[in-house]
């Protein structure tokens, strides 16, 4: 027999698997948990996106520096 149930993570009452806040004490279950590892991947790709960005910039920074350095000593 299939259970339609689970217990709740924070009071242990009985709730359904497909609900997302529990009837007993108005928790959200995975949901929760859900949301909080889509924050972290969207942060995680935001950090790399914008180190990626950053690094570039610093590159293309570094060869303008270079480029009057050669302009300007020869
Ligand atoms: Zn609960």
């Amino acid at each position: 027999m299939k259970s339609k149930l689970k217990a709740c993570t924070a009071c242990g009452g009985q709730i359904a698997k497909s609900a997302t806040t529990c009837p007993h004490c108005g928790k959200s279950s995975t949901s929760v948990a859900r949301i909080g590892l889509v924050i972290i991947l969207t942060l995680l790709v935001v950090w790399v996106a914008s180190r990626y960005f950053t690094s570039y910039q610093s590159d293309n920074a570094e060869l303008d520096r270079m480029e009057q350095q050669i302009r300007n000593g020869h």
